[in-house]
């Protein structure tokens, strides 16, 4: 690992005057089970290594008096803390189901809401110290015709074509969720979850939309009366892996009818996708097995695999009927 200089500063204020404007001479620090990683692999070699640890207002779940409440969680939060909230299962399953998959216990117990949303992403290129592709600074993806089996199969359009890394993005974009960041001289503002994820193509962008010099503070979800939600992952193991495709799911219920279906697939493109098309296909009907099954294919409308990944096209289809049906309570694929 290169030397940096650590510094541990009680403020937001004096957090943000640590940053640089570029991207990777100093890096945030949250519970380090990516950033360290990096480090390790020589992949991320900052010169000033900035923890948020000593920043107390980035912590905790906080529930509003109204009723269905406002729910705001800090980016400091620990993944088992969201993955065990009351209130999260109650109104944002998807969110409590994706948490308390993500890894194993020992990542979920240091892992935090922010890092997990500006993880880094896992191409193996890109984590190879070696191998200098286009988020590196050179004018090459390695996964275009490499090794590309857990890439993008929505790929139009992108130079490289990684996957986003988080499971909480999709199920927090599915729940309306916006996050709030704050920058230089307290300047806040506040994004969509929908708009907080980009697709880098070079070494000076990052998998999402921060400036350099800019700290996720908090996410925040209005919880919906009727309002039900789902995440379906489909994995190769267990534990300890990100999935394969993942379906995030939310709608609200009345009788049987759904109305305001939000379909997001993960792990399928450089962002998470908001499948619109599929969406409105299942609005205003039943869930059942035969529209949670159409809802599903035509999510996946429009991928374009790579060499090695054609296979993740029927898994969307997979992951969206089941995120569906669990949502409405209709079948229990899986309980964490
Ligand atoms: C074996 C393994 C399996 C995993 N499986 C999954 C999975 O299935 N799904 C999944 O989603 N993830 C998975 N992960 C990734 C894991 O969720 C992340 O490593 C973790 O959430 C990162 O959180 P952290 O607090 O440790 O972040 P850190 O490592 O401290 O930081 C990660 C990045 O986020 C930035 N950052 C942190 N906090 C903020 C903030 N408040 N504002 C701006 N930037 C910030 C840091 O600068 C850094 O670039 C897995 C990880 C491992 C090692
Ligand atoms: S997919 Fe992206 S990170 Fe991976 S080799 Fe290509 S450019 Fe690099």
């Amino acid at each position: 690992m290169k030397n940096f200089t650590y510094y541990r500063p009680t403020t937001v204020e004096q957090a943000v005057s640590l940053l640089g404007k570029e991207w990777g001479k100093a890096e945030m620090l949250a519970g380090g089970t990516d950033l360290l990683d990096l480090q390790k692999e020589y992949v991320a070699r900052p010169d000033a290594v900035v923890s948020l640890g000593s920043l107390g207002s980035l912590g905790g779940i906080h529930v509003g008096e109204k009723q269905p409440p406002v729910i705001t969680i800090g980016a400091g939060t620990k993944l088992s803390e969201i993955a065990a909230d009351a209130t999260l299962k109650q109104y944002c399953s998807a969110l409590t189901t994706a948490a308390g998959e993500v890894g194993g216990p020992q990542i979920r117990n240091m892992g935090t809401l922010g890092g997990n949303l500006c993880q880094r992403n896992r191409c193996w290129y890109f984590r190879d110290e070696k191998v200098v592709c286009l988020l590196k600074g050179s004018d090459k993806c390695y996964a275009l015709d490499g090794e590309n089996r857990y890439h993008a199969v929505f790929t139009k359009g992108h130079k490289c074509v990684i996957v986003n890394p988080s499971t909480l993005a999709p199920a927090l974009i599915a729940l309306g969720a916006t996050a709030e960041i704050q920058g230089p001289a307290g300047k806040k503002r506040t994004v969509k979850l929908a708009d907080f994820f980009q697709a880098p193509a070079s070494a000076t962008e990052r998998e999402h939309v921060l400036a350099p010099n800019e700290i996720l503070l908090s996410v925040k979800i209005e919880a919906q009366a009727g309002g039900k939600s789902a995440s379906y992952e489909v994995r190769q193991k267990q534990s300890y892996d990100w999935p394969l495709v993942q379906a995030a799911v939310a709608f609200t219920l009345k009788g049987d009818q759904v109305s305001g279906v939000k379909i997001v697939l993960g792990h399928v493109a450089p962002t998470p996708v908001v499948a619109s098309d599929a969406a409105s296909k299942i609005e205003g009907k039943a869930i059942t097995e035969e529209t949670a099954q159409a809802a599903g294919e035509a999510a996946a409308l429009g991928a374009n695999p790579l060499s090695q990944n054609a296979y993740k096209v029927k898994l969307i289809a997979v992951a969206v009927k089941r995120a569906l049906l669990t949502a409405a309570g209709a079948k229990k694929y899986w309980e964490v």
